[in-house]
């Protein structure tokens, strides 16, 4: 079986290690400049250049079994056109709602799933239309190229308002209400070309600076019928894209349920804990899915906790003496940028989060 991937990151390192335990070879194709550092050794590397059409990428890479992406910021034409000379999962259509949140927003609103209210910015008149609407503070997003918080403004007042437009130009943004979260959860499932579909307990997510910097799960404050309902949105919304692989959707949660933040149609930072806590990882899974093996068990015993380690400067980051299981993907160190990761688990809650407040004063110790 072979499976490519678009994207060089640490998101196709772990699949790609994954899948190769079930006997698949995997082709990356490096995206523009990146890095191909994370998965150096793991198949070929191949390069796509701008002007490539899907049939010269295709004749490099060979036909896949199935083609698959580790972002949403792809160029939905390549996957159209490639869709028509293979088997791409997700489906393009998911990909191009999850990339432009405006489009996220109709997706979830055409399906009754409750998301975080916004009005959408087309110039300084609809910025101020906005910020009457919700007041503040203000939370102001790009349609598109949106990660780790980049290209997204939290606004307090009017001045800081009157300050952002006079270095950005509001255009194709998207406004919303801060919302009063009790916590941020997310929920990650997978679906197979045969439309079996598992999920993965709920996963509590802490964010700095909009950067995670933890995940713990299961999630218990939720009751059951509100994870149902999660479950059921998740379902519904996979079978009117026809989706496969793995999906994940960030949630708020707050005194009168959920709401759904973002999504994003791939494996999942809040889903690495995966790997060690249950019998099947979210990347065996996605693999699983889109070359349309019965999907693995999703099931977990004890608490899992993961533990995102954050580039601080250039330094190498400190983790000869954390405990857990480490995972690092070979990446340059530089401030704030995804290095690696920890998981952990525990039969006790308690017990697992002070042990991940330990690894964090490990990995940030000057
Ligand atoms: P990711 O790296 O998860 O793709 P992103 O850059 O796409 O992040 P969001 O997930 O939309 O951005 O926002 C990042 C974080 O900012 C959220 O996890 C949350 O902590 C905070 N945030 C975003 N929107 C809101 C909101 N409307 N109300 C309150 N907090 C918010
Ligand atoms: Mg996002
Ligand atoms: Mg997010």
């Amino acid at each position: 079986m072979h499976v490519v991937i678009l994207g060089c990151g640490q998101l196709s390192r772990l699949m790609a290690r994954e899948g190769k335990k079930l006997g698949v070879d995997f082709t990356f194709v490096a995206m523009g400049d990146e890095s191909t550092d994370c998965v150096n050794g793991l198949g070929k590397i191949v390069q796509w250049q701008d002007s490539m059409s899907a049939e010269a990428l295709l004749a490099e890479t060979g036909t896949p079994d199935a083609l698959t992406v580790e972002r949403e910021s792809i160029d939905v034409k390549l996957l159209i056109e490639l869709q028509k000379l293979c088997n791409v999962c997700p489906p393009p259509e998911a990909v191009a709602a999850c990339q432009h949140r405006l489009k996220e927003k109709m997706a979830l609103t055409s399906l009754d799933i409750p998301a975080t209210p916004w009005h959408p910015i087309s110039d300084e008149a609809s910025l101020h239309k906005a910020a009457e609407m919700f007041g503040y503070p203000l939370i102001v997003k790009s349609f598109e190229d949106g990660y780790d918080g980049k290209n997204q403004w939290h606004l307090q007042s009017a001045d800081e308002l009157a300050e952002l437009v006079k270095t950005e130009k509001p255009e194709n943004w998207l406004a919303e209400p801060k919302i009063n979260f009790t916590h941020e959860v997310s929920l990650i499932g997978a679906r197979s070309v045969s439309g079996e579909v598992k999920f993965y307990p709920i996963t509590e997510n802490h964010h700095e600076g909009g950067i995670l910097k933890r995940s713990i799960a299961p999630y218990e404050l939720l009751d059951s019928t509100k994870i149902d309902e999660m479950q059921a949105n998740m379902k519904r919304l996979m079978e009117s894209w026809q989706y496969v692989g793995v999906l994940a959707i960030e949630m708020f949660v707050t005194k009168d349920g959920f709401t759904v933040n973002e999504m994003a149609p791939r494996v999942h930072n809040s889903g690495h804990w995966t790997q060690n806590n249950t019998i099947t990882s979210q990347f065996e899974n996605h693999i699983r899915a889109i070359l349309d093996m019965e999907l693995g068990d999703t099931e977990v015993n004890d608490y899992s906790g993961m533990v995102n380690i954050l580039g601080m400067g250039t330094q190498q980051p400190k983790v000869d003496h954390v405990e857990g299981e480490v995972f690092l993907y070979d990446k340059t160190p530089r401030n704030g940028r995804k290095l690696g990761h920890v998981n952990l688990s525990d039969s006790d809650r308690e017990s697992l989060a002070q042990r991940m407040s330990a690894i964090e004063s490990q990995i940030y110790s000057n």
